[in-house]
């Protein structure tokens, strides 16, 4: 390992493909390669691929970084952030562009929405403790109060869809709370986060305070989440993954966080606005369906079927598939060919299995990594298509035809991250929102969000809360200290 600012040039915008530890860019002896799904002929990087030298490195450096980021005061560590955040919004342009490149969100949501969120995340968290209250009460003759310390290093490991403004999600809090960070980003859409990196020491962060490492979960990310010296891990992800690094957690006692899968249903009644919900419905097809709070499983009153389904093919239809650069494009490719035919897997064995196919089930282009909106009407609720998250442009349909058979069709996997009712009567929401097991329920929107509000999901879709103070406490070791009243003056 050695330090190196050799840079590659994506499209234009320079970029390290190397790690950054203690306020360094570090390369590997070893590599991988990113290709871009606009293009798979298009290499992007050449990316360092950390293994156990590296984590403990990061991890050494972490420890280092903590001593001196949770000594400064909190208004210090504050101007820090709002430093980065500014830093980040100033250079929206050139992120949205490379994480264009490399996961193929569309490119102005990404500038206009997405990169944005990513900024607001640290202002909002430097605000938001600047705020808080320390709880104090008197019980028992004493006075109480309930104190919070940074925890330590904190390790941050993130998926590839949305990359950027998820690992920022996560960061924000553990930074806010005084704790030093580890961020290895997923391997196959690294570069926009290796791009945050280069405003960490304009900001002013300590050296340590905030590293990042590239490199496979497998090897890198398993010696990061196995280090007794890491204090919180804070995971989103498969739940697959979420359950290895549960045992590591586990192990080490180390609290854990696991933001996971989701099999959302969008549940529409008879009584709701039809055409918005069906237009809601077509917009799940949007960034090729790789969104872990899509409603993927449209749960409609028998009805309205018809009336739905025709206004749901208008919609979908009016889908642009293409470059995602490109302001037209509303259909982006699937993130890498192995994604892709893992989709292609769950539509071929649905066909097999006596599921029947609406629309879809094939490749706008051979060889090409867009894949058609897909609709699957399954043969049985044991469907794997309705029990399995497939992270691609694949809805199912059900029908219903009273309230508690579409809240035990929406309750019938073993998911619970988001759940979308369309209804227009008040009690009726507040009915099936309560009975609805998701972490997030919406009723007649999708995705907007208030960054002060729980964040996660029932059942395999995560264990703990972030968002707001559930964050902060995650990241802080809490303390009651309790003083015998006029004891002490
Ligand atoms: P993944 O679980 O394969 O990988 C996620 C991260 O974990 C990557 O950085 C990967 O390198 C790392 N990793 C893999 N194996 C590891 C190991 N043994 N030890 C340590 N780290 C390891 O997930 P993915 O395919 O990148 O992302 C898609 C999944 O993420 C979907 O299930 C999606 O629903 C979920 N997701 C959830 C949320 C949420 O907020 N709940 C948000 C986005 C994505």
């Amino acid at each position: 390992m050695n330090s190196s600012d050799a840079r590659v040039c994506v499209d234009g915008i320079s970029v390290s493909p190397h790690h950054f530890i203690a306020g360094q860019r570090i390369t590997s002896e070893h590599s991988f390669e990113v290709r871009s799904p606009l293009d798979w002929n298009m290499k992007l990087a050449d990316v360092s691929r950390g293994d156990e030298q590296t984590a403990d490195l990061a991890v050494s450096a972490a420890i280092e970084g903590y001593k001196v980021w949770s000594n400064l005061s909190q208004p210090e560590r504050n101007d820090i952030l709002f430093k980065l955040s500014d830093l980040i919004d100033a250079n929206a342009g050139e992120i949205a562009a490379i994480e264009c490149l490399d996961m193929a969100m569309l490119l102005e949501s990404l500038k206009l929405r997405v990169i944005p969120r990513g900024a607001l995340n640290f202002r909002h968290y430097a605000e938001f403790i600047a705020d808080h209250q320390e709880r104090k009460w008197s019980s028992k003759g004493t006075i109480n109060r309930v104190i919070r310390h940074s925890a330590g290093p904190a390790v941050v490991i993130t998926p590839w869809n949305a990359p950027f403004m998820l690992a920022t999600w996560k960061v924000a809090p553990a930074l806010a709370a005084g704790n030093s960070v580890i961020l290895k980003p997923a391997e196959w859409a690294p570069l926009s986060a290796s791009l945050l990196a280069d405003f960490i020491n304009e900001a002013g962060f300590p050296e340590g305070a905030f590293n990042i490492v590239q490199g496979l979960g497998q090897e890198i990310g398993t010696a990061l989440v196995t280090d007794s010296r890491v204090r919180r891990i804070s995971f989103t992800g498969s739940p697959e993954t979420g359950r290895i690094i549960g045992v590591s957690a586990a192990k080490n006692l180390v609290p854990f966080t696991a933001e996971l899968g989701g099999k959302g249903a969008l549940i529409v009644f008879a009584d709701a606005d039809i055409n918005a919900a069906a237009k809601k419905a077509a917009a799940q097809f949007e960034d090729s369906g790789q969104v872990c709070l899509a409603g993927t499983r449209l749960l409609v009153e028998s009805s309205v079927k018809s009336e739905f389904m025709e206004q749901f093919a208008h919609y979908t239809d009016q889908h642009v598939y293409g470059d995602s650069r490109n302001p037209e494009t509303t259909l982006s490719a699937a993130i890498h060919p192995i994604h892709l035919e893992r989709v292609e897997g769950f539509v071929e064995r649905a066909r097999n299995a006596g599921d029947t196919i609406v629309f879809g089930g094939e490749r706008f282009e051979p060889g090409k990594l867009w894949y058609k909106p897909t609709l699957i009407e399954p043969a049985s609720n044991d469907s794997e298509v309705i029990q399995k998250e497939i992270f691609g442009p694949v809805l199912t349909i059900q029908t219903f035809d009273s309230e508690p058979e579409a809240v035990d069709l929406a309750n019938s996997t073993a998911y619970g991250l988001s759940g979308i009712v369309y209804t227009s009567d008040a009690r009726r929401a507040e009915r099936v929102g309560r009975a609805v097991r998701a972490g997030t329920v919406w009723v007649n929107s999708f995705l907007v969000r208030d960054l002060t509000a729980p964040f996660g999901g029932f059942g395999i879709s995560g264990i703990g809360r972030e968002g707001g103070d559930y964050a902060l406490d995650f990241h802080s070791d809490l303390q009651t200290l309790q003083i015998l009243e006029g004891s002490v003056h």
